[in-house]
C-alpha cells in the first residue's frame, strides 16, 4: 500500500515537473543578443509559457537553467554556484553559438568555450543569435525527454 502511494507521489511530481517547470537565465558572456531573443520568446507573441515555464529569479526554486554566451573566467564560479543551488532534478539549456562552443569568442584569452565545459547541458541550440522558434524548439524537446 506504501509502495503504492509512493508511486502515486512520484507520478504526480513528475507530472507537474514536466508541466510546469520554473526556469532561470543566466549570461555568462553573451553578447547580449541571445538574450533578447531569450525575453522575445517570454512575450505574448511566442509565448513560451502557454508550455506551463516560467521565468523566475531564484535557483532555489528552478527546474531548468538557461544559459547564454561563452562562459568567461569571471563568470564561472557564479555559473557553478548557481547550478550547485538548484534542486535536483535540474537541467541545463546552452542557447546560441557561444553556449555550444564559445562561438566568435573562442579564443579569447578570457573565455574558457562552451557551457558545457563547467556544467552538464541537456539541450543545445544552436544560432546566432538564435530565433525565438529555436529557443522553444529546445525547451520542448527537453521536456518531451522528461515524459520519456
Ligand atoms: S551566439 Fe551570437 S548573439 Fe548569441 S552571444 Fe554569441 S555572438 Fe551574441
Amino acid at each position: 500500500m506504501t509502495s503504492t502511494l509512493e508511486a502515486i507521489k512520484e507520478n504526480i511530481t513528475s507530472w507537474a515537473r514536466i508541466n510546469s517547470p520554473w526556469a532561470i537565465h543566466y549570461n555568462s558572456g553573451s553578447c547580449n543578443g541571445c538574450d533578447i531573443e531569450i525575453l522575445a520568446t517570454l512575450t505574448p507573441r511566442y509565448d513560451v509559457e502557454r508550455f506551463g515555464i516560467k521565468l523566475q529569479g531564484s535557483p532555489r526554486h528552478a527546474d531548468i537553467l538557461i544559459c547564454t554566451g561563452p562562459v568567461t573566467r569571471q563568470s564561472r564560479d557564479r555559473l557553478r554556484r548557481i547550478y550547485d543551488q538548484m534542486p535536483e532534478p535540474k537541467f541545463v539549456i546552452a542557447v546560441g553559438a557561444c553556449a555550444l562552443s564559445g562561438g566568435v569568442f573562442e579564443g579569447c584569452y578570457n573565455c574558457l568555450g562552451g557551457i558545457d565545459q563547467v556544467l552538464p547541458v541537456n539541450v543545445f541550440v544552436p544560432g546566432c543569435p538564435p530565433r525565438p522558434d529555436a529557443i522553444i524548439h529546445g525547451v520542448v524537446t527537453l521536456l518531451e525527454s522528461l515524459k520519456q
